[in-house]
């Protein structure tokens, strides 16, 4: 067995879960009863964790969680500084000033 993911977020976890089961990885996810109630955040050493019961899965299910959750990030608006206009993610420049995208967005 291999430990694949951690995260704080049950959420998160049960949706991985979920993308994993579809592709026939056989998961073990530990730690899913310690936590509490909804917005609570436990302590580190109660994370749930997702194992691959199969060592040869642990490749294919990294990355399939990779692509899950690098979305979220990509799909985040961004703020143009100039005239603090939010702007899609999809978009490098602002619509309303033309200007470009920050680097630490
Ligand atoms: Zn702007």
């Amino acid at each position: 067995m291999k430990k694949v993911y951690t995260s704080s977020d049950n959420i998160l976890i049960g949706f991985l879960k979920g993308i994993l089961e579809d592709q026939n990885i056989h998961i073990l996810v530990k730690n899913e009863m310690l936590l509490g109630a909804v917005g609570e955040i436990p302590p580190i050493e109660v994370w749930p964790e997702i194992w691959v019961m199969e060592d040869r899965d642990e490749t294919i299910a990294k990355t399939l969680i990779e692509q899950a959750v690098s979305p979220v990030k990509w799909q985040r608006e961004w703020q143009c500084p100039s005239c603090g206009e939010w702007i899609e993610s999809q978009f490098s420049e602002c619509w309303k000033c033309n200007s470009s995208r920050p680097q630490n967005c």
